[in-house]
């Protein structure tokens, strides 16, 4: 990215071998997320040129001084949130609120302050202490989480952003249990692993609310138990008839005002709605204080409050086992040279494209 609004270009960069406690990544494949078409299309001011990318798979080749995450050969998945061992979220366990991490995500560098990318000698800026969107990478070690080799790299991608955010919506932010009811208000990359989770807990009904019926069709062959389509039907009310008044728990992974203010509405007395979808920085909605007092509650979520090296591997497995349809869920490959396709191809259709290196 050369400036923010204009399309990425290929070209060829020098990297730098990865530093004490970084590692070097051959990168199988990244995901595309919402969050790299936000980059660099939205109103934050990054540092530029920047490589972006945030939810790269791949391949050990090189480790530096000291690294213990991982080794030379080992399969990784790199997550868009790391964690540093040493702040008090860390050690507290949220390694999804790392400090440091939160620091370093859009400052343009790794965790240290400085850039392992040149182009012609001249810096080159890091997205997510990460920037997937190449061919080779060098990231901090706490990005990078191990994973077994028999499963597809260009598959569980995804899990390190967008399907791991939708999963631990709900099982670590919401805690969804067997029977619950859910609603899941927009059915993009998150929204969908929102229904696949609640729908892995067994959640019921799991109604799926979007304004496109191609995506509420893909979200109800995922799991969703009903659909309904916000641009024709009063939401609110169908959802209340359809859970009986109003759901256990509501996910909203859209992150607009309209979304957020439909998301206030629809959490009862006793209820929970979680913020999941990222808005853009300075977003504001309103909402009338109605039912806060009966114990409604409302929660903002981080990546889906994942602490990444626990529950990645856990969701490969599930994977593994066949209960986590992420062949589904990745519904387009595209070679780098198609990146702009790729981040273009976001806005429309449904599931999730990835860009797979040869
Ligand atoms: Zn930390
Ligand atoms: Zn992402």
């Amino acid at each position: 990215m050369h400036a923010r609004g204009q399309d990425l270009v290929v070209e060829d960069l020098e990297i730098d071998e990865p530093r004490a406690g970084e590692v070097a990544v051959r990168i199988v494949a990244t995901g595309v997320c919402h969050s790299d078409l936000n980059g660099l299309r939205g109103s934050r001011e990054l540092r530029v040129p920047m490589v972006l990318g945030h939810e790269g798979a791949g391949v050990v080749e090189k480790i530096g001084a000291g690294v213990t995450a991982a080794k030379v050969g080992d399969h990784v998945i790199l997550s868009a949130i790391g964690r540093c061992g040493h702040c008090a979220a860390c050690i507290e366990g949220r390694t999804w609120m790392c400090s440091t991490w939160g620091a370093s995500m859009f400052s343009g560098t790794l965790i240290d302050g400085t850039t392992r990318l040149r182009l012609r000698g001249a810096p080159v800026y890091h997205w997510f202490a990460q920037s997937s969107f190449a061919e080779r990478v060098v990231v901090p070690e706490g990005s990078v989480v191990p994973v077994r080799k028999d499963v597809p790299l260009e598959k569980v991608a995804l899990l390190a952003c967008g399907v791991s955010t939708g999963l631990g919506a709900v099982f670590n932010a919401a805690g969804v249990r067997l029977g619950e009811s859910v609603v899941v208000i927009g059915c993009g990359g998150v929204g969908v692993a929102a229904i696949v989770g609640a729908s892995l807990a067994y959640a019921n009904p799991i109604v799926a609310v979007d304004i496109a019926d191609d995506k509420l069709d893909f979200a109800r062959s995922l799991g969703a138990t009903h659909a309904v389509n916000a641009a024709r039907e009063d939401t609110v009310a169908r959802v209340r008839e359809i859970t009986g008044g109003g759901p256990a728990h509501t996910f909203e992974c859209v992150g607009n005002p309209k979304t957020l203010e439909q998301l206030v509405e629809i959490v009862p007395g006793g209820g929970s709605g979680y913020i999941v979808g990222a808005a853009p920085p300075g977003t504001r909605f309103s909402f009338p204080t109605d039912g806060f007092i009966r114990n409604k509650h409302l929660h903002g979520v981080m990546q889906g409050n994942v602490r990444a090296s626990v529950d990645i591997p856990r969701y490969v497995d599930l994977y593994a086992r066949g209960l986590l349809p992420l062949d589904r869920m990745v519904t387009r490959d595209y070679p780098l040279a198609e990146v702009n396709d790729a981040l273009a191809g976001l806005e429309h259709g449904v599931g999730r494209g990835v860009l797979v290196f040869g």
